[in-house]
C-alpha cells in the first residue's frame, strides 16, 4: 500500500508547485473520498483513495510518457538559451512533470521522440548493451544499391575508425535522391548520417519511425504529441 502526502500527490499530477498545491488544499478545493481535506500533509492511498480538485478526479501519476513527432528545427533538449527545444512544444501541464527526451534526434531530423520523467526507463532504453532497434526513413544524395545494403549489413566503419554493428537497409527508391529505411541497433552521435557519409552519400532527410517496440503514430503531425497507450507502454517497462 503506497501512502502519499496530498501536496506530493497534487504536485506530481501537475497541479502546481509544492507551495501552490498547499494553497489549493488550504482553500478547501481538494477532497479525498468526498471529504474536504485542508491539510496538505494528510495522506491518500494510491489505487484506493479518490483525490479530487474542484470536483475533477486527480489520478496519482508519478511517471508520464509522451510520444512526440519531433519537427525539424527544434533541439532534443529541455532548455537552450538561443534555440527552440522539444519540451516547449508541450502544454504547460505536461511540461510540469519534468519530462525530458529519451535520446536525441538531430536538430534537422524529425520523427519519433519519447519524452518521459522516468529516468530508469530512459536509461534502460538507451543502454548500449540492449541494442534497441531504431528504424529511420532516410533520403540521400545519389543512388543506393546492393553494395550499400551489404556494407551496412557487414558493419560500416565510420571516419573515426569505429565499426558499427551490422544494420539493415531496405531501399525504397534508387535515383539521384534515393530513399530507404535503415535499422540500426545502437545510437552513436549522428550515426545514420555518418554511416552514409562513409558510403560517400549525404543524408538530405532523416525521420525516425520506430524505437524498440514503439512506432510513430501516423496520426501525429510534426510538433504534436500524445500520451503513450497502456499497450505501447507495457513492453517498454
Ligand atoms: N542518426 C543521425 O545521424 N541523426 C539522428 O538524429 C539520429 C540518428
Amino acid at each position: 500500500m503506497e501512502r502519499v502526502r496530498l501536496d506530493k500527490w497534487l504536485a506530481t499530477a501537475g497541479m502546481g508547485t509544492r507551495s501552490e498545491v498547499k494553497k489549493l488544499c488550504k482553500s478547501g478545493r481538494v477532497r479525498v473520498n468526498g471529504e474536504i481535506v485542508k491539510d496538505p500533509a494528510a495522506h491518500a492511498v494510491v489505487g484506493q483513495d479518490v483525490v479530487e480538485c474542484d470536483g475533477e478526479p486527480i489520478p496519482y501519476e508519478q511517471f508520464v510518457y509522451f510520444m512526440m513527432y519531433k519537427p525539424q528545427g527544434v533541439l532534443s533538449a529541455t532548455e537552450d538559451l538561443r534555440q527552440p527545444v522539444v519540451t516547449e512544444l508541450l502544454a504547460a501541464r505536461d511540461r510540469s512533470f519534468g519530462v525530458f527526451p529519451v535520446g536525441r534526434l538531430d536538430k534537422d531530423a524529425e520523427g519519433l521522440l519519447l519524452l518521459t520523467n522516468d529516468g530508469q526507463l530512459a536509461h534502460s532504453l538507451l543502454s548500449p548493451k540492449r541494442h534497441v532497434p531504431k528504424r529511420y526513413c532516410v533520403r540521400v544524395e545519389g543512388r543506393l544499391d546492393e553494395r550499400d545494403r551489404d556494407a551496412i549489413a557487414a558493419g560500416i566503419v565510420l571516419e573515426d575508425g569505429y565499426v558499427c554493428l551490422p544494420g539493415r537497409l531496405e531501399i525504397v527508391r534508387s535515383s539521384d535522391e534515393s530513399e530507404a529505411y535503415i535499422e540500426i541497433y545502437e545510437g552513436k552521435f549522428h550515426q545514420v548520417k555518418r554511416m552514409f557519409q562513409s558510403l560517400g552519400k549525404q543524408v538530405t532527410f532523416l525521420k525516425r519511425v520506430t524505437m524498440g517496440p514503439l512506432a510513430l503514430d501516423p496520426a501525429l503531425t510534426p510538433g504534436t504529441y500524445r500520451p503513450l497507450s497502456e499497450a505501447e507502454l507495457r513492453p517498454l517497462l
